[in-house]
């Protein structure tokens, strides 16, 4: 199967093409030329399977340059009792009677970046040598918490790669940086920034267009790769857990094979509902997709609207992985929409880029309405959500207590009572301070002994990593200004 750029179609390349390079040089997302489809026999039998072995199939439908045995392999490795704290790995929860939650945060760093994240650098590693490629790729990341640890536990110690995270000094949590500082790994290097996520980022940017630097990194025998959402490495591993909770909800006999289930998704850069709305493409009775958005609603006026436009104040909330004004991975859901019009895509991000605003015609709009539903839920209806869900025993996050306010709000307005799945897409204990407030607690001064609080408060289980962390030595201190962060990659890839 080839895939093709959302900006231009005559551009084809095989999977591990595309998982190298990441990007397409046109600025262009990879998009499979076709959709595989699963017939129920197919899902009949993938109910009998655990989650590795679903997962290894689905892919296979997809990487066809890649064997069985590697992908079997992969998922072996990645979703491994060691990596992850569930026997299922994304298991399904019953919150009461027709409302499911979808458990995506229980590998190494617990939050869902790990589902794909534990997957992608095998998959990179293995693009390497199928291509030929002799150069090692050295990721380049810059994150505002969760995905630069999410990564960096990917790569760490993956063959023909190395890679180097920069954060915020400043902009991630206590939490979040004890996570990155104490990585393990040969391959791995870790820099704080100063200055804010934008600087981080426009640092990472900079050097990704500087080709002096590629010159000469690719004289030392490197080159430059990214981890982050757009790339289909990350994508496929997602659309693994839509069909596999699919399959969970058969095995409980909430549905019968065929009857349409809707899902809930908290949003941020549209990678995770892209994914479910592949599983729908791919044959999955998927009923409606719900996106979810924090008070950064932009995603929301679209779905409503079908005018999508960045200019407005940006928020900063309780739940930031959600605090995104361009959702990159829409570019792909543009392509489907205009049944695979790349003129008209590359038209749209033209706008978007000049004007930061462009309108989908009448009829795309339609089927976007048709497909997805959009809603938003803002701070105090965050909070409230936690609570309630915690006075009947169960305690989220605030991401996904963004996605459990907007189902809710969904079905009270549709008065569609479906089987429905939210997704959950960080461990609470990832937010004590949020969650502890929102559940009437004041949280103690010292951010690492709010997670033996909120396991005091409330009984849960702490993941085990997280706990481990209290008195766990860093191994790194860089701190630098944002116009060296080049010297910084420089000395790293020495
Ligand atoms: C990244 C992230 C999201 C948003 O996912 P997208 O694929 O970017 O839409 C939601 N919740 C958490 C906890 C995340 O880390």
């Amino acid at each position: 199967m080839k895939y093709l750029s959302t900006r231009d179609k005559t551009l084809r390349l095989s999977a591990a093409e595309a998982i190298k390079m990441g990007l397409s040089r046109d600025g262009g997302l990879f998009t499979p030329e076709s959709f595989p489809t699963l017939t129920e026999g197919e899902v009949r039998d993938l109910c009998a399977k655990d989650y590795q072995a679903r997962s290894a199939y689905i892919m296979g439908k997809y990487l066809d340059d890649f064997t069985a045995e590697e992908l079997a392999a992969f998922a072996a490795f990645g979703y491994s009792a060691e990596k992850f704290d569930h026997p299922a790995v994304a298991p399904l929860r019953q919150v009461g009677g027709s409302t499911y939650c979808l458990e995506l945060w229980h590998g190494p760093t617990s939050a869902f970046k790990d589902m794909a994240l534990q997957m992608l650098p095998q998959l990179l590693s293995a693009s390497l040598k199928k291509t030929g490629e002799e150069k090692t790729a050295c990721i380049l990341v810059a994150t505002s918490g969760d995905t630069g640890k999410a990564a960096m536990e990917g790569f760490a110690d993956v063959p023909q790669t190395k890679i180097m995270v920069f954060y915020p000094k400043d902009g991630v949590s206590e939490i979040q940086k004890l996570q990155m500082v104490t990585q393990e790994g040969e391959n791995v290097g870790v820099c704080s920034v100063v200055g804010n996520f934008d600087d981080a980022q426009s640092g990472v940017k900079r050097i990704f267009s500087d080709e002096g630097i590629r010159e000469e990194l690719a004289g030392r025998g490197y080159f430059l790769s990214s981890a982050n959402s757009i790339n289909w490495g990350r994508i496929l591993p997602q659309v693994v857990y839509y069909v596999s909770a699919y399959c969970d909800l058969m095995n409980a006999g909430a549905v019968s094979y065929g009857d349409e289930v809707n899902f809930c998704v908290p949003t941020g850069n549209f990678g995770n509902i892209l994914a479910c709305y592949y599983a729908k493409k791919m044959g999955i009775p998927v009923g409606k997709l719900i996106c979810a958005s924090n008070c950064n609603d932009v995603l929301t006026d679209f779905i409503r609207t079908g005018v999508y436009d960045r200019n407005r104040p940006f928020h900063t909330t309780m739940s930031p992985s959600m605090d995104i004004l361009i959702s990159s991975n829409l570019e792909r859901m543009l392509f489907e929409l205009s049944g695979g019009d790349d003129a008209m895509v590359r038209s749209y991000m033209e706008q978007l880029k000049a004007a930061g605003r462009y309108e989908i015609t009448p009829a795309m709009k339609e089927q976007l309405q048709q497909l997805f539903y959009g809603g938003f839920c803002g701070e105090e209806d965050t909070k409230a959500t936690i609570a309630a869900l915690y006075a009947d025993h169960y305690l989220i996050d605030t991401h996904t207590a963004v996605a459990a306010k907007v189902l809710e709000d969904y079905r009270r307005e549709t008065g569609d009572e479906r089987v429905a799945v939210f997704a959950s897409t960080a461990s609470p204990y990832k937010f004590c301070d949020s969650v502890l407030s929102a559940i009437g607690e004041t949280p103690v001064a010292d951010s690492v002994e709010r997670i033996g609080q909120l396991q005091a408060v409330t009984g849960v289980a702490a993941p085990r990593r997280l706990a481990a962390l209290k008195g766990k030595k860093p191994r790194f201190d860089a701190v630098t200004e944002k116009d060296k962060m080049e010297d910084v990659v420089l000395r790293f890839l020495k």
